[in-house]
């Protein structure tokens, strides 16, 4: 769905995602963090800001905000200050949202992400994206508008939600181009679950993008007036939404007219934004230090702390695995994305008994055939049924010369959907290689009978007619010849021995 560069305008993209924290209770009261509730049983008076309660920072959350901002480069500030963001909704029944706003957590990182070929007759490219700043801040609760729920005249309001902790992650313009956009969530989702930050579940609202977009022609310095995306509820989304605001403002811009800064929505029917709303200024917000809480101080032991107790993250894995596996920078890339193929390429590693070689063998079935199939049924590994030790057994069966890699990797695909034994399913589907030498010795002949032309060049010393020779004698064994027996097979009946 990528779609090519605009021809006259440069299109420049800004995303602001929100996290939910992995904590059991919320930013500021005891309240369990759940999903799937009854709605308003996972509340305090805390979070619904009645008279005299006070917040009480949960210290879990800083520390996941610290790890996030060291996985993204980011400065820790030693002093950070919660400020009120005021304004009136019924999911908010404080009439304020405890946030940061002058004085974040953290600021100035980057990410490096991996953006897809556009098509076939484009590259893959590695490129920075600039972070601004990340700071904490606590959700809001939830309105429920639909009928079925609350009846075709009312809403409801689930404050489950309200006070759990989160982390506001604001890039700086760098995005390019949807596809940018698209890969930048996909690395920070996948980085934010490794590191334990979050599950970043995108269905249970845990990873949400706000979209900023403009345009402006190309050679311009600077930013031209940028319009809003919200409540963007998949990848999917998000790329075909900047897609289609590109086309809108384009079309403003070519009229001779002015874009208007405004908030909108997707309509992933008809493919289109709409403007829900203009603008609103921060200091609509009017936003003040939280009298209620003293500013958040971290020191650089806690920071360390957090730092030695960081996983290993995608691009440590990828140093590693490239020194120690001499695995290519793109076969590594792909490799380390997400934390549960990462697992998985090592123990399939581990299983063949390590080592540069296994790797090499392990990466190879891993790319070609089993995110083939991952791709193809829009799964991730660890949800499939495919064990790694399994796959390492599959690969050893080939390379034991049991079994051809032609006919083994249908396999992999079987093992994925329903798991099992490759040494059986290789009995039982009759895929042992033909290693006997009576038969591989009737095919060689009936081959050498059916291609005189290519026999008289192969014996005059050209060895591409060997291979089409043996490409042959694996059609009459629907590929399941040997290759090593075959070819010494062909070799010796060619030398009419
Ligand atoms: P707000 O909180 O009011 O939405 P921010 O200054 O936090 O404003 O910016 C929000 C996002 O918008 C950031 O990700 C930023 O990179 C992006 N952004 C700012 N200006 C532009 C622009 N002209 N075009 C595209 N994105 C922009
Ligand atoms: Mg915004």
């Amino acid at each position: 769905m990528t779609a090519a560069p605009h021809p006259t305008y440069e299109v420049v993209i800004g995303l602001e995602v929100h996290v939910h924290l992995r904590t059991e209770s919320k930013l500021f009261s005891p309240a369990p963090v759940r999903y799937g509730e009854p709605p308003n049983h996972a509340v305090h008076p805390i979070d619904l800001g009645l008279p005299g309660v006070l917040p009480v920072l949960n210290r879990k959350a800083v520390e996941l905000g610290i790890r996030a901002a060291l996985a993204t480069h980011c400065e820790v500030h030693a002093r950070s200050v919660f400020a009120r963001k005021n304004y009136f909704y019924p999911d908010l029944p404080k009439g304020y949202q405890i946030s940061q706003y002058e004085d974040p957590l953290a600021t100035g990182g980057w990410l490096e992400i991996d953006v897809p070929a556009a098509s076939a007759a484009d590259d893959a490219y590695v490129t920075r994206i600039g972070l601004t700043r990340i700071h904490i801040e606590e959700d809001a609760g939830k309105s429920i508008h639909d009928a079925a729920v609350a009846g075709a005249d009312r809403s409801h309001v689930d404050l489950n939600r309200a006070g759990v902790p989160l982390l506001e992650i604001v890039s700086e313009p760098d995005l390019r181009s949807p596809a940018e956009a698209g890969a930048y969530l996909r690395t920070l989702q996948h980085l934010l679950r490794y590191a334990g930050v979050s599950d970043a579940d995108m269905e249970r609202g845990q990873f949400r993008c706000d979209a900023n977009l403009s345009l402006r022609r190309h050679g311009a310095t600077e930013l031209g007036t940028r319009t809003e995306l919200k409540n963007l509820n998949s990848f999917r989304f998000v790329e075909e939404a900047l897609a289609a605001e590109t086309v809108r403002q384009a079309g403003l811009l070519d009229a001779g007219r002015d874009i208007q800064q405004c908030t909108l929505s997707y309509d992933p029917e008809r493919h289109a934004t709409r403007v829900m709303r203009v603008k609103e200024n921060a200091d609509d917000y009017r936003y003040f230090p939280d009298p209620d809480l003293i500013a958040l101080h971290v020191d650089a032991a806690e920071i360390d702390a957090v730092r030695r107790a960081l996983p290993e993250l995608p691009e440590q894995k990828r140093a590693r695995w490239q020194t120690g596996y001499e695995l290519s920078d793109y076969d590594a890339r792909q490799l380390a994305e997400s934390r549960a193929l990462a697992d998985f390429f090592e123990a399939v590693v581990a299983e063949l008994g390590g080592g540069a070689r296994a790797a090499k063998s392990a990466a190879n079935w891993i790319q070609r055939d089993v995110r083939a199939a991952l791709g193809e049924r829009g799964v991730e590994i660890e949800t499939t049924r495919l064990e790694a030790s399994a796959l390492a057994r599959l690969i050893a069966l080939v390379e034991g010369g049991r079994v051809t890699a032609q006919s083994a990797r249908p396999l992999v695909a079987e093992l994925l959907d329903h798991g099992g034994d490759p040494e059986a399913l290789v009995r039982a589907r009759g895929l042992e290689a033909v290693s006997d030498t009576g038969a591989l010795e009737a095919a060689a002949d009936a081959v050498i009978a059916a291609h005189p032309e290519v026999v008289e060049q192969v014996r005059g010393g050209e060895a591409k007619g060997l291979n089409f020779l043996m490409g042959q004698i694996m059609k009459r064994t629907q590929g399941k010849a040997s290759p090593g027996a075959a070819r010494e097979v062909l070799q010796r009946r060619l030398r009419g021995a």
